[in-house]
């Protein structure tokens, strides 16, 4: 009598929902995160580092384009990095490496300076990466990532929000649901 062994292979897929999807900007399709900042937005501020100089008027054009809404959101550049709550920063592309086509990346973090995932607990402030190689319409990119500093995730199922990602999105502006939906957090 013959006996056949099957040998049966198992190969296992992790999806890893950890700091590499973070890194790519592949948030989770929620449309909110679960926290917030920490402090009000009625008096914010952000910096923009000189790595970041060449983005200046798409960044003020974001930042009005957020706060000009009717909504608690006062957001005012200023000349020091102390205490606002978003700061800009300027990468080349190799920063995301082996990830091509990023466009921007904002990272979230208490007031002790640790970083904290945004389903996971408020933040006191936010760093905002963006892609100095690329020609993409930075103001849309800014404006998408002050979102995540302001507490809204991916929403790539609609295509005419802000939040949904570049390559599914086909506004570059903050739409009225994106408006509402910051109104539900703050
Ligand atoms: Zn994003």
């Amino acid at each position: 009598m013959k006996k056949i062994i099957s040998i049966i292979i198992l190969v296992i897929t992790f999806i890893s929902f950890g700091i590499l999807n973070v890194k790519a900007l592949d948030y989770n399709n929620q449309i909110k995160f679960n926290y917030r900042y920490s402090r009000e937005i009625n008096n914010s501020c952000y910096w923009i580092s000189s790595s970041a100089s060449g983005f200046t008027n798409s960044i003020n054009n974001a930042a009005y384009d957020w706060a000009h809404w009717s909504n608690p959101l006062v957001l005012t550049p200023v000349s020091s990095s102390y205490a606002t709550h978003m700061d800009f920063y300027g990468k080349p592309s190799s920063y995301w490496y082996p990830y091509n086509g990023v466009l921007g990346e904002t990272t979230h973090y208490t007031s002790s300076g640790s970083y904290i995932y945004p389903d996971n607990g408020n933040w006191f402030y936010a760093d905002i990466y963006l892609n100095n190689d690329s020609v993409y319409n930075y103001q849309g990119t800014a404006a998408h990532e002050m979102g995540h500093a302001l507490g809204l995730a991916h929403w790539n199922s609609n295509p005419y929000s802000i939040m949904a990602q570049s390559s599914t999105r086909i506004v570059q502006v903050v739409q009225s649901i994106d408006n509402q939906h910051l109104n539900e957090k703050y």
